[in-house]
């Protein structure tokens, strides 16, 4: 294992041990893929999309420490929030996680305990494990390489 800051590191091992919203579900609208090779991750999320709202989400699939965290800490967070809350929340969390070093105080905030996700951004290798499930949730919300499951 590597050195993340303890309270991270505290988070993500709990995640990781009881990882929540972890299993199959029942009856999905949107199943998605995730698989990152660099790491051996493999993960397949469902979604649960009535009226444009998350409902429910759920995961499984195998995959190290950290792409397992990611995806509890991801499914606790979309439940209940719109596509468009969805949408923005990825928007934020991968802004902060790849796409700048800075460490945007007042967003980390707004994020709350996805924030400890952050701690992985000293281990660039690792930055695919952390968003392998919010690429997963962008292709099941709008369909890219996902597989759409009709709803009567
Ligand atoms: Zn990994």
């Amino acid at each position: 294992m590597f050195n993340l800051k303890e309270l991270y590191q505290e988070v993500i091992v709990d995640h990781n041990r009881n990882p929540r919203n972890f299993g199959k579900l029942e009856n999905p609208t949107q199943i998605a893929e995730g698989h990152n090779p660099l790491c051996g991750d493999k993960l397949t999320l469902y979604l649960k999309i009535e009226q444009q709202i998350i409902t429910d989400v759920r995961f499984d699939g195998s995959g190290c420490a950290i792409s397992v965290a990611s995806s509890s800490l991801m499914t606790d967070a979309l439940k209940g929030k719109t596509i468009q809350q969805a949408d923005e929340l990825f928007q934020d969390f991968y802004h902060l996680m790849v796409e700048t070093a800075d460490s945007d105080t007042k967003k980390s905030e707004k994020l709350g305990k996805l924030a400890v996700l952050f701690g992985v951004k000293a281990y660039p290798t690792r930055v695919k494990c952390a968003t392998l499930c919010w690429h997963a949730m962008q292709a099941g919300l709008h369909d890219q390489n996902s597989t759409a499951i009709k709803t009567e």
